[in-house]
């Protein structure tokens, strides 16, 4: 079989999905706004967000296609292989990752500046100072690296000492570190951020009655540094057991009266009390297996290599063959169904919200973050059922309203 040829042929379907649902969130400037949002923006707002909007989806675009170019030209010349000349399988497989990899920190941290250093800054989101933004860089580049290399080598350790029950170990070895992420979670964003727990006083006071009535103990309430990078607030439940904690921003504690600080605090408790961290657990696990599977199925194909100008398996191509043309097509499914079930636990927390009686607070809560953050008030329905972890503000305020 000509595997390069079906390479690029599946490459080239998955960027033109992408192009898709790139064209869907343009058009969805068109989309009529629900009539229980028309007052989130006023008319000069509602320009801001077009602009916004159009130029937010330009860049989206030049990044697709930059990044759709970098591999297609890589695999059509057979690049590849001569970033990895050791003849030692480790170590090819070590060469051709860090040097992709180092590449495409590159052209990510171009477009990252764009994004963040012009877009952002000219809406008066971005908080993030150049040495911010450049220390992030390299600190996702490094835990990055670190982590692609060191299971992609542990992936070829494993195969070529055990063949086929590689599938096994290895889907166990990455599901264990999926649980240890989700349970150490609130300790490893430390590496970003600095997090300090909320003073005493009038509103630590009514929260912390709010855990107690409903008999829930986290290990802190913390005030995360957000407006280190970002004016726009944001709160969220993380961790397990010990590790459980709930974050609000300091944007968050700046923009919000009291109560509507405490109505997203009760959202965030119902997160907590629902133990959504564990809801899209299962799919994860799913995705690892087909990840696993992907790769293995690549480094077993042994014909594939040289159609790409390799003379044998080389382990880092593997995982980026899997990763870059093989996964793309399947993964969208396990994006569809995490977020479904992700979109239901809103509105089960918006639900405890509303319990404890903060239900008109938490839809002025909403539409203020949705107003502060310029978010796309009508959305392509089907960019929400596939891509959206949140049901729109018109969605949550609906629901919110007939529960209350
Ligand atoms: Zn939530």
């Amino acid at each position: 079989m000509n595997f390069k040829a079906l390479a690029l042929v599946l490459y080239t379907a998955s960027f033109l999905y992408e192009l898709f649902m790139q064209y869907l969130d343009w058009k969805s400037k068109d989309n009529p706004i629900p009539a229980n949002v028309r007052d989130v923006y006023d008319g000069e707002k509602y320009t801001k967000w077009l602009h916004y909007h159009a130029e937010g989806c330009a860049l989206q675009l030049a990044s697709a296609a930059a990044s759709y170019l970098f591999y297609l030209l890589l695999l059509l010349f057979d690049v590849f292989p001569r970033f990895a000349p050791s003849a030692d399988p480790y170590l090819a497989a070590l060469e051709l990752m860090v040097i992709i990899l180092a590449l495409e920190a590159v052209v990510g941290a171009v477009f990252s500046y764009i994004d963040s250093m012009v877009i952002d800054q000219k809406y008066g989101f971005n908080k993030r100072t150049l040495k911010v933004f450049l220390v992030d860089q390299v600190k996702s580049f490094i835990i990055n690296t670190a982590l692609t290399v060191g299971l992609v080598l542990l992936f070829a350790l494993i195969y070529r000492s055990l063949g086929d029950w590689t599938l096994l170990l290895f889907t166990g070895i990455a599901a264990a570190i999926l649980l240890a992420v989700t349970v150490l979670y609130p300790i490893l964003s430390k590496i970003y951020n600095r997090f300090t727990p909320l003073p005493e006083g009038e509103l630590r006071d009514k929260l912390t009655e709010l855990l107690t009535k409903n008999g829930y103990r986290v290990r802190q309430i913390q005030v995360m540094d957000g407006s280190k990078r970002d004016s726009r607030a944001n709160a969220y439940f993380s961790g397990h057991g010990r590790t459980k904690t709930i974050v609000l921003y300091d944007t968050l504690l700046d923009t919000m009266t009291a109560d509507e600080i405490v109505a997203v605090f009760a959202h965030e408790l119902g997160h907590g009390l629902h133990k959504d961290t564990w809801k899209t657990l299962p799919i994860s696990v799913l995705q690892i297996v087909c990840v696993v599977l992907a790769v293995w199925l690549t480094v077993r194909t042994e014909s594939i290599y040289t159609w790409f100008g390799f003379d044998g398996v080389n382990y880092g191509f593997a995982f980026f063959l899997a990763s870059v043309v093989e996964l793309p097509l399947i993964l969208p499914l396990f994006s569809l169904a995490a977020n479904a079930v992700m979109r239901r636990a809103e509105y089960r927390a918006d639900a405890h919200a509303v319990k404890e009686g903060y239900g008109s607070d938490l839809i002025s809560a909403l539409k203020k973050l949705s107003r502060d953050s310029l978010t796309n008030l009508s959305p392509s329905p089907i960019a929400v059922k596939l891509y959206y972890s949140h049901p729109t503000l018109s969605q949550r305020i609906a629901a919110i309203e007939k529960a209350m």
